[in-house]
């Protein structure tokens, strides 16, 4: 026993230096591999994301060019075609505008082409503004003084307040009248009618009036002002309807720029149409309608005016923003509304580029001319300076839907940590795998080790038994013969216990390399059994240890190799008493069950732990405690013992508890009829 701690400290020392060696192979090719994987696939992964963010900005930085770039031409195009233009008087059919130009003259309010012709202004299209600019208006020679017979109906309605004779002096002058004088006489008859409360009269010369060729009266068109009369008339008349249509016609005439008016008088008119109108709920949407093209147009108007005062490319106002294209001697210029181009224009470029993006043209100065500016920085937005000509620009661009770029490199991420998630947990499944099944042989080598030293001493003491009594038997000095005979029968116990521990060795070593071979047989169970528990409980008696045994007379036929068989139940048997001290008595119960037979081995013992009893099959295994230690054993008993019934069939369970005892179990199945037969 001195001896015995030697091998097995060598053992664990053996089976502990290929544990470590194996722990740093762990450590040094899979875990740092690993983790050095892993922190590069981080890193990889961020910088994919800064590549997508880089690929967007690059991105949106050509399409702000190419946006430029088209800007540039469409503008060159435009100054081109306005400095070329040549005709002021019908532009339409002589200058070929660009159709972005066409299309703003064809808006109301949203373009206008000016061309200089002597001291006045030529206007395309015509009626485009709302006023002549100041700069221009210029008062028109009025038709020629008064005649004798003008100046006597005047007198009568004016100093003598005869209307009636007036009247008749009015009708008679115009009677006689030439064109050019005639609607200065009907303004003046009309007015008188007025005056002496003959309203219906007086509506019919403003009527003829409106329909006279025009002429000036006071500077003002002479069919305008009998517009404005007839309008004024009906109010007074409380005619509403009449009011609504009269104002709304004149509203329409005016704002179509049907007379050229200086801004202060058109103002007037417009704001005595508004107020007309106003009265009138019926033409309330088509006068909304007219309101809102007579604010673009009036809009356009001042832009004009203040392009005039001082030509230059962009002009700003309250109305919004103009761009005017312009040649300076003789004077050209197409002043555009940005309004207009930011609506029509801009997004048909945009839409050029292909996907869907919002942009914004600025001037130097910061003011959003086409797109509207967004409120807060959008994601994405890319800036990019542009000159063209002498003037400086930013395009702002950015995407329509950042989100599906946010979607996109999400999408990206995840899918970048999903295999990153996979290849760590397969790592670590990997380790723990490898741990297991590591520390798993690490163990069946040191129990092998102890293996060899317990089998050695197991080997040791029967021999050393027999070895001392054949030698006492040969000295002759035993010489009673109870005696000798209890000797030579100790000498046949140890040689049998030798022999089975040497079958039990050949049986593990055949059953690891696979080479066990059965021969099955139909048995008579209670026959077998009985001769089993016999031949141990003869062996027993010798140390005065009781076995009983509870085997019915009849048990169903299995069919079994007896001697292996015999074998298991024995290594349970010895179990029985070997894991017992001080407890007399194991017990042999057999039964027959559905299906097969049940063989029990009871003993009152030490029991074994439940993290134990999953153990003590496995080959080698020895459970803990003091007892295990000290009780000779190999660890292979039991192993033996599932590996013989589960090649007959059947199973091994065991119940136990410890310091109570155990019961192991062993169910085999009957033999088949016909093996039977
Ligand atoms: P050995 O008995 O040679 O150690 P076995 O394979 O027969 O090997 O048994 C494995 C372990 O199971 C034993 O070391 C012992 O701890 C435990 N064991 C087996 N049978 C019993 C029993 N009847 N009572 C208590 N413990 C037992």
């Amino acid at each position: 026993m001195a001896k015995d701690p030697s091998p097995r400290t060598a053992g664990r020392r053996l089976s502990l230096a290929p544990g470590r060696k194996l722990v740093g192979v762990f450590v040094l090719f899979i875990l740092l591999p690993g983790a050095v994987l892993g922190i590069i696939a981080l890193r990889v992964l961020r910088q994919e994301v800064a590549i997508s963010r880089q690929r967007t900005r690059e991105n949106l930085e050509r399409r702000a060019d190419e946006l430029g770039r088209e800007l540039e031409a469409e503008f060159r195009r435009c100054s081109e075609a306005v400095r070329s233009s040549v005709s002021p008087t019908s532009p339409n059919q002589a200058n070929a505008f660009p159709a972005v130009l066409e299309e703003a003259f064809a808006e109301p309010g949203a373009g206008v082409f000016l061309a200089k012709s002597g001291p006045g202004l030529e206007v395309h299209p015509p009626g485009a503004l709302s006023y002549v600019p100041a700069s221009l208006a210029t008062s028109r020679t009025e038709p020629g003084r008064a005649s004798a017979g003008l100046a006597r109906a005047e007198s009568l309605e004016l100093a003598q307040k005869d209307y009636r004779g007036a009247i008749r002096a009015y009708r008679a002058l115009i009677a006689t009248a030439g064109p050019g004088e005639k609607p200065g006489l009907l303004h003046r008859l009309a007015r008188t009618l007025r005056k002496a409360g003959r309203l219906d009269e007086s509506a019919a010369a403003y009527e003829q009036l409106s329909r006279a060729d025009p002429v000036r009266i006071g500077g003002l068109p002479s069919d305008l002002l009998a517009r404005s009369e007839l309008c004024s008339l009906a109010e007074e008349r409380d005619d509403g309807a009449g009011l609504a249509d009269q104002a709304l016609a004149f509203f329409v005439d005016l704002t179509r720029g049907t007379w050229s008016l200086d801004k202060p008088r058109y103002l007037f008119y417009a704001d005595r149409c508004r107020s007309w109108l106003s009265r009138s709920p019926a033409a309330a949407d088509e006068f909304e309608d007219l309101r809102a093209m007579e604010e673009r147009k009036l809009a356009l108007s001042a832009a004009t005016e203040a392009f005039l005062e001082g030509p230059r490319s962009v002009i700003s106002g309250d109305g919004g923003a103009y761009f005017a294209f312009w040649h300076e001697d003789p004077l050209r210029a197409a002043i555009i509304s940005t309004t207009f181009l930011g609506s029509s224009w801009w997004p048909q470029a945009l839409s050029k580029l292909g996907d869907d993006l919002r942009a914004v043209l600025t001037t130097a100065g910061g003011l959003a001319v086409m797109g509207s500016a967004p409120s807060e920085p959008p994601p994405f937005a890319v800036t990019r300076d542009l000159r063209i000509d002498d003037t400086a620009w930013l395009i702002q661009i950015w995407p329509g839907r950042p989100e599906a770029i946010f979607a996109d490199i999400k999408q990206r991420r995840a899918l970048s940590l999903a295999v990153l998630g996979l290849v760590a947990v397969l790592i670590v499944f990997g380790s723990y795998a490898t741990i297991r099944i590591v520390r798993r042989e690490l163990e069946i080598a040191r129990l092998r080790a102890d293996f060899v030293s317990t089998v050695s001493h197991e080997f040791r003491s029967p021999l050393t038994g027999i070895r001392q009594l054949s030698g006492m038997l040969l000295d002759g000095r035993v010489t009673d013969p109870a005696k000798q005979r209890g000797y030579y029968q100790m000498i046949v116990q140890e040689s049998d216990r030798l022999a089975r521990l040497v079958e039990n060795v050949l049986d593990f070593s055949r059953m690891e390399e696979g080479r066990q071979e059965y021969r099955f047989e139909t048995l008579s169970p209670a026959a077998w059994l009985r001769k089993v528990a016999s031949d141990f409980a003869a062996e027993m008696a010798v140390n005065g240890i009781p076995v009983e045994v509870s085997i019915p007379e009849e048990l169903p036929p299995i069919s079994a190799d007896g001697q292996a068989l015999g074998s298991a139940v024995r290594n349970l048997l010895d179990n029985a008493v070997k894991y017992s001290p001080g407890e007399k008595g194991v017990w042999l119960e057999a039964e027959a069950e559905a299906g097969g037979i049940r063989i029990s081995v009871r003993d009152k013992g030490v029991g074994i732990s439940e993290s134990d009893r999953r153990r003590i099959f496995d080959r080698f295994y020895r459970a803990g405690g003091e007892l295990s230690k000290r009780v000779k054993g190999a660890g292979l008993g039991l192993s033996l013992v599932r590996h013989i019934v589960a090649a007959h069939g059947g199973t091994i369970a065991c119940e136990s508890r410890v310091g109570a005892g155990s019961i192991f179990t062993i169910r085999l199945p009957s033999a088949p009829a016909i093996e039977r037969g």
